[in-house]
């Protein structure tokens, strides 16, 4: 069973049904250099793996460890351990098609039966299309009705046991153990629930900070999407969160669909003209723009490898609408350094605010100012990341700031 980013025991079809359809299985990781990752998710990655290992172990199995092409070392490892069949999950970029693709023919070539399972979404791409015959939805209202009313898989326990062939290596096996990915995301994602209720009236309040944060647990599939919708659907309240995670399945069907949305405008009309301005990018990213709303939101991200969600709405507006720098400039600097960044969601929200995506009304520009006075009232989400702003009292906060002359850049206070 071939782990890609459905790092959990629970709610997770590949593995369970290996399980059950073989005596002996080999849970495999493949680390592959050639695929870059921000430094955060790498760290990310390597406590879900610590985890994930030590939720095998408790079962009497292990988590087997190589590095190099995942196709390669899946046959190599299948080969080693005289594996009759190869399982993974089914996913929706570019790079995860392409390696399902050629690791169905090498497994043809090796005499191996190969399967893909659902998991990486709650609904999978492609299960619910429009009506009239098209690939996928491309407005979310109509793609959330079909998919509220879809009929889902029923969720998985963990398996009880998990068995391994005779004979694993030992350099394939490592004693590091955690409880960083499955376990932390479990625990999230239970106190998470008990604070559901209040999602509505928070979710927008940047200074109280108070959304799920499962979005890293749910990239990397520590946490299953469908057991968490399954689990937020009892609750008082849910229905706003839920619909969060719809988008996140609504990405991934565009993207199923659309594999170029991390390059291309995926609207065919979209005007693109886009000003070369390294300046103006590198002083967004920075922090150092001069509109303190902006510049909160780019220091958080720098600070902790991640943004609030009305943050990153006001800062990819602004890069885009404002300063007029290239959506794939911004969406390259978050995917770098964000701990959830996932080609889908932050390529596809990146085009929704750049006007070149699936938003509606193309030319919506969010004003930075309005945006902090009515979801920052207090300015106390600037107070935290600008410090040079912090003794500046309530609201007042949020008017555009003379930077120190070295940081100017020419980018005082812009546009309102
Ligand atoms: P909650 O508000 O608690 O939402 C629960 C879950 O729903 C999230 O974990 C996420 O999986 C999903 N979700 C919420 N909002 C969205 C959305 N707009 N689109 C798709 N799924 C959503 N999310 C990522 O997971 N990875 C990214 O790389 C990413 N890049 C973004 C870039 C931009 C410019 C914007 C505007 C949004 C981006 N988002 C991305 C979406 C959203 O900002 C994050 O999912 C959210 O802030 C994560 O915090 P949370 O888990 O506390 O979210």
């Amino acid at each position: 069973m071939l782990f890609t980013r459905d790092l959990r025991v629970h709610d997770n079809p590949a593995l369970s049904a290996s399980v059950s359809a073989f005596d002996r299985v080999l849970p495999l990781f493949v680390h592959n250099p050639a695929l870059a990752s921000g430094a955060n998710r790498a760290r990310f990655l390597t406590g879900a793996l610590d985890d994930l290992r030590s939720a095998l172990q408790s079962r009497g199995g292990d988590l087997a460890e190589l590095r190099g092409d995942p196709v390669d070392e899946a046959i190599r490892a299948a080969k080693a351990v005289d594996a009759s069949a190869i399982a993974i999950a089914a996913d929706v970029s570019g790079y995860a098609r392409a390696r399902e693709t050629r690791l169905a023919e090498a497994c043809a070539a090796a005499r191996l039966a190969f399967k893909t399972f659902p998991g990486v979404t709650v609904v999978p791409p492609a299960a619910v299309r429009p009506g009239g015959g098209g690939s996928h939805y491309k407005v979310f209202t109509p793609y959330y009705r079909s998919w509220e009313a879809f009929s889902r898989r029923d969720v998985l326990g963990a398996p009880r046991k998990v068995a391994l062939p005779d004979d694993v290596p030992k350099s394939w096996l490592s004693s590091a153990v955690g409880n960083l990915g499955e376990t932390s995301g479990r625990k999230q994602l239970s106190s998470w629930l008990a604070d559901v209720a209040a999602y509505d009236e928070n979710h927008d309040n940047m200074a109280a900070d108070r959304t799920s944060r499962l979005s890293p647990y749910l990239h990397f599939g520590c946490l299953s999407p469908r057991e968490v919708v399954e689990r937020a659907q009892g609750q008082e309240g849910a229905e706003p969160f839920i619909r969060q995670l719809c988008w996140r399945d609504f990405y991934h069907q565009v993207l199923s669909a659309f594999p170029d949305l991390r390059r291309k405008p995926y609207r065919a009309s979209a005007v693109e003209e886009w000003r070369d301005e390294k300046d103006a990018l590198q002083a967004w990213q920075e922090g150092h723009t001069g509109m303190p709303i902006v510049d909160a939101g780019m220091r958080q991200l720098l600070a902790e490898g991640w943004m609030h969600n009305r943050a990153r709405l006001i800062t990819a507006s602004y890069l885009t609408k404002h300063l007029n720098v290239d959506w794939r400039a911004g969406g390259d600097h978050f995917f770098d350094l964000l701990l959830d960044g996932d080609v889908a969601n932050n390529y596809g929200n990146w085009q929704w605010v750049a006007g070149t995506g699936n938003d509606t009304k193309p030319y919506r520009r969010f004003s930075p100012l309005r945006q902090a006075e009515r979801f920052d009232p207090t300015g106390d989400y600037v107070r935290r990341y600008v410090p040079e702003l912090a003794h500046i009292p309530g609201k007042a906060i949020h008017q555009p700031w003379e930077l120190p002359a070295p940081e100017r850049r020419g980018y005082p206070a812009l546009l309102k």
